[in-house]
């Protein structure tokens, strides 16, 4: 596809729309837009803008679509794929502006919202209320809703309270060519037609741009009680997580961090508080949660009599406030930890949950085979492990080469394990060439179908998702 480069006419008719709060061409704002959390990865876009309406975000695309310009939405930048780098340059549009909570309905436990506010933001304002919407990616306290929508977002409640993709309840969407869709209905059933909301979800930009949210909330939980859990032996951790399950117990979250993981972390935020014997592999970070404060001790004993049977060590049980969020800051700081160690790649790997002692196995041997070190963390209750490979001192010839080919084998294991290519980060720019590993032709062709019939002539986040 050859796009056509923005002019000075383009511009002109960009800063005309009624209800365009920026076109920004200086050199910072193009910057600010060139890259988001993956790796190391620049692409300039030729220009950025900020809507503020949804009929001045449907004149764009209108004008977009008729000019062959690209346009790759834009939320708050954290994505882990590349997702919104304008690859091929043109219009980043830059969703910051849609930023309002539009109203809450009590009555039925759902907010409309605007993409652009921070989830964290949005949590709160409902806890007001005594409402609940538990989708809560590490990145909570600068990612937006939209891009949580767009990526389908999971974090540690996944495992009991699922991930995005079960609270969005409808969407108002304005489609390549500049029509503006609403996509369901607020109902919490809802068997009429094809699933068009749940099809937006998770499609990365690549199918309209999303600009209001209707979700589903759920009464506030008023207790939780969190545990962090040393293993000897990274595997037994794995293990350890499966035979809770099969206990009978789902906790409200169940996070595995390699050693290095926690340590690089501790290091990072300079925690104290916590002490690591060299014995140690792994941990488990735990959390029960409910309205019972007895029940839930009862069952965080008992998970506890679970974890007894592998080699751990002093179990600790973070008894108040302060001690429960040093943990969870320490979990959510490891992917920045990692970063500011060494150049690395995160893979985002998914296996169904019994597997993951094997997938961790299998990292390890390729690690071994390809001369590369890896960190791995993540949401083990949901069988998802990020990989996060640290470049460390491999050649840059093996790690520009022969990495790939030790990616594909990963991938390659993980699908014959029954898992795919990512579980929450979304496939982007950075996996697209791997698709062909989790899909057939025929698979794939589907999906290009779709693309197809919502953005015929391809201006919509192009180079994403599809292998070129
Ligand atoms: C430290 C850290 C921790 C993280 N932890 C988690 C985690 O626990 N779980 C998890 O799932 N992810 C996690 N992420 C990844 C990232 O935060 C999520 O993918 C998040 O949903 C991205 O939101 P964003 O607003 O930053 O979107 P962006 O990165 O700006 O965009 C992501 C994608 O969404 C599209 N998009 C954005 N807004 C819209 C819109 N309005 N309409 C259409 N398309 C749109 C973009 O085109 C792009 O393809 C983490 C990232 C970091 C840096």
């Amino acid at each position: 596809m050859v796009f056509k480069k923005i002019t000075a006419a383009d511009i002109a008719f960009f800063q005309s729309i009624e209800g365009m709060k920026a076109v920004l061409t200086d050199n910072e704002s193009l910057e600010s837009c060139a890259s988001d959390e993956t790796e190391d990865l620049h692409y300039m876009p030729e220009v950025v803008v900020q809507a503020q309406t949804v009929a001045a975000i449907s004149r764009l695309m209108a004008y977009c679509n008729e000019q062959l310009i690209p346009v790759t939405p834009r939320g708050a930048g954290t994505g882990l794929s590349g997702g919104a780098l304008p690859v091929y340059g043109g219009v980043v549009l830059d969703m910051k502006a849609f930023d309002k909570i539009i109203h809450l309905d009590k009555r039925n436990l759902q907010v409309t919202t605007e993409p652009g506010v921070i989830t964290q933001v949005l949590q709160d304002y409902v806890k007001e209320a005594g409402l609940f919407y538990p989708p809560d990616p590490a990145s909570k306290g600068s990612c937006f809703i939209g891009g949580n929508v767009a990526e389908n977002s999971g974090g540690p409640r996944a495992v009991k309270y699922g991930v995005v993709k079960d609270y969005v309840l409808n969407l108002e969407v304005v489609l390549p060519d500049g029509e503006v869709v609403w996509t369901g209905a607020n109902v919490l059933k809802n068997a009429t037609g094809y699933n068009l909301t749940q099809l937006m979800v998770g499609s990365e930009g690549t199918l309209g741009i999303i600009t209001k949210i209707v979700l589903r909330l759920i009464p506030a939980v008023r207790h939780d009680v969190l545990m962090l859990v040393p293993f000897r032996q990274a595997v037994q951790a794995c293990e350890a997580v499966n035979a809770i399950f099969m206990a009978g117990y789902t906790p409200s979250a169940m996070e595995f961090m390699e050693r290095d993981a926690l340590e690089w972390s501790m290091r990072y935020t300079q925690a104290t508080g916590i002490s690591l014997p060299d014995d140690i592999e792994a941990h488990l970070l735990i959390e029960v949660d409910g309205n019972d404060k007895d029940a839930l001790y009862n069952d965080m004993e008992a998970i506890a009599a679970v974890v007894q049977h592998y080699d751990i060590g002093d179990v600790l049980f973070a008894d108040t406030h302060e001690q429960k969020q040093m943990l969870w800051t320490l979990r959510r700081k490891v992917g920045e930890a990692v970063k500011s160690n060494s150049i690395y790649k995160e893979e985002d790997t998914v296996v169904p949950r019994a597997e993951l002692p094997e997938l961790l196995r299998i990292i390890k041997q390729l690690g071994r085979e390809y001369g590369f070190q890896s960190v791995c963390y993540g949401h083990a209750g949901d069988g998802n492990l990020h990989v996060n490979i640290v470049k460390g001192s491999m050649s840059d010839e093996d790690w520009n080469t022969k990495l790939t080919e030790g990616i594909r084998k990963l991938f390659a294991e993980v699908v014959r394990l029954g898992g795919t290519l990512s579980g929450e980060h979304g496939i982007g720019l950075v996996q697209k060439d791997y698709m062909d590993i989790a899909f057939s032709n025929r698979q794939l062709q589907i999906m290009r179908s779709i693309k197809q019939v919502f953005d015929p002539i391809g201006i919509l986040n192009p180079g994403k998702v599809f292998a070129d």
